[in-house]
């Protein structure tokens, strides 16, 4: 057991900094070094989504953490999806039951309230300009290195928590260990965010209560709501191809490429040709590894550990996770992180590897399926069988979203749902008596009992 309350996070965006708040609350002391600038005094400049979904998950980590009445305040609920089709008509599509949404947060004014509350702890320390070059998980030292000065310098913990993000340092070094396990996936995909401006009185100019997406076929535009009025659009699109950002390097090439596809949003976006020359076009990766601690007490967390692309929205709420899951584990372990460490190692990835997939399969549902009648049709039925069974019959969406079962049991039972909702599907007349067909009920029964 480590007798030592000491740790070093490596890392200072979203999950290390809540990384930090959990374990300073347990009496530890906590070095976090960041390769940034305070963004207290600089300003953030992720360079990544200007805002995020943040659902249910990512609302237990922050409830525990003791943060959660600051976020709300300033979190959008989103209650569900507002399509727009290419003659600019609008269709609602709930995520949920009423009343259940997911909340659009500012990763700027979300990662500075996590550094002001870590840094509220007399025993949290932040090490901006700190860039960590690699690590030796023998010594559980850390070379960093200054980079305002240039200077290196070593630290060493007990503890070392890699949460330095997608492209981890931490997990670099680990990488050139024996057995360690890697892989890493880009998408022919690339995102570029643009803006939708306030009106003139400085409200929203469309329907603040919702995610809008501009469905394409296998590209689309997606928006969610700012709290100052505006929207942080989204668009996600081939790097090649007949529809491609390769095409898209002159103002007539933008303006010709949004009048053919989102000509409603055109309006609505006077800077777009601004933001699409100065916005970088960025890549979108999965990244997968294990196991994830090394040594007596190296551990990676968050997208350093499991790197997922952006399309069911749980990326951070998986990292935040990540934290609620280990600090359950602090409990059930009695702090003995020699048993928590290979612990976590082992069962968590599992479901970090299902959002993985899940969210792969997202974007397919996203950019094409929202307008498929066929695809509607068993998004009715599902939750016709949710409306009259209730939890036993919970849809996948919601599982991941408004619940905490682990996102591997979400993905099978997503898999079993679907199986019943084919059959459904093949009945006939099924688009016109789905809510009156005796033989729906049937099914789902014959379904239960051979579960
Ligand atoms: P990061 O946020 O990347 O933070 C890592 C930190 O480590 C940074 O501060 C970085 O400066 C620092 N760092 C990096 N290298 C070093 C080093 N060598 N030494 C020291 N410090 C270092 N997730 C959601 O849940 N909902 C969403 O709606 C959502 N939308 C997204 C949209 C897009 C376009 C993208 C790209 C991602 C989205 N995500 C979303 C995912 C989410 O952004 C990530 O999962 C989340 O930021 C992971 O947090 P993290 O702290 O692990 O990593």
């Amino acid at each position: 057991m480590t007798q030592e309350k000491k740790a070093i996070v490596v890392g200072g965006g979203l999950v290390g900094t809540l990384w930090a708040i959990f374990l300073a609350r347990r009496g530890y002391t906590v070095d976090v070094y960041e390769s940034r600038g305070d963004m207290r005094q600089l300003g953030y400049s992720g360079g990544r989504s200007i805002n995020l979904a943040m659902s249910e998950r990512g609302w237990r980590a922050v409830r525990q953490a003791g943060i959660e009445d600051t976020i709300r305040k300033v979190a959008i609920p989103m209650e569900g999806r507002m399509l727009h089709n290419l003659s600019g008509d609008l269709a609602f599509q709930p995520y949920g039951e009423q009343g259940q949404a997911i909340y659009s947060v500012s990763r700027g004014g979300l990662n500075l309230e996590l550094l002001r509350i870590a840094d509220s702890f007399d025993q949290v320390r932040f090490h901006f300009n700190h860039r960590c070059r690699n690590i030796d998980p023998d010594r559980n030292a850390i070379l960093f290195e200054d980079t305002q000065t240039g200077m290196r310098l070593e630290a060493s913990a007990p503890l070392i928590f890699g949460a330095d993000g997608a492209f981890s340092a931490v997990r670099n070094s680990l990488q050139k260990r024996p057995r360690f396990n890697f892989s890493q996936e880009y998408l022919d995909y690339a995102y570029k965010e643009l803006c939708i401006l306030p009106g003139p009185d400085g409200r929203h100019v469309m329907n603040a209560q919702a995610l809008h997406i501009w469905p394409r076929g296998n590209f689309m535009l997606i928006a969610l709501p700012n709290t100052d009025g505006s929207f942080t659009c989204t668009l996600f699109l081939p790097f090649e191809g007949p529809e491609a950002f390769e095409h898209l390097h002159t103002d007539e090439a933008i303006m010709s490429f949004f009048e053919r596809n989102f000509p409603d949003a055109i309006p609505l976006m006077p800077a777009l040709l601004e933001d699409f020359h100065s916005n970088p076009t960025s890549a979108l990766a999965t990244i997968r590894c294990s196991p994830w601690h090394s040594g007596q007490g190296i551990l990676l967390l968050g997208d350093a550990a499991h790197a997922i692309v952006p399309f069911f929205g749980q990326g951070m709420n998986a990292g935040f996770e990540d934290c609620t899951l280990l600090d359950q584990m602090m409990d059930d372990y009695q702090e003995d992180w020699q048993q928590i460490l290979p612990a976590f190692s082992h069962t968590r990835p599992k479901d970090a590897n299902a959002i993985a997939d899940l969210a792969l399969a997202n974007f397919i549902e996203m950019r094409d399926l929202v307008a498929d009648p066929a695809f509607l049709l068993r998004k009715k039925i599902a939750a016709l069988l949710h409306q009259k069974f209730g939890d036993d019959f919970l849809p996948m969406y919601s599982m991941v979203s408004f619940g905490h079962v682990p996102y591997s049991q979400a993905l099978a039972e997503g898999k079993a749902q679907d199986q019943l909702l084919d059959r459904i599907l093949a009945l006939e007349d099924i688009e016109h008596n789905w809510a009156s067909n005796p033989m729906v009920i049937s099914l789902y029964q014959e379904w239960q009992q051979g579960r």
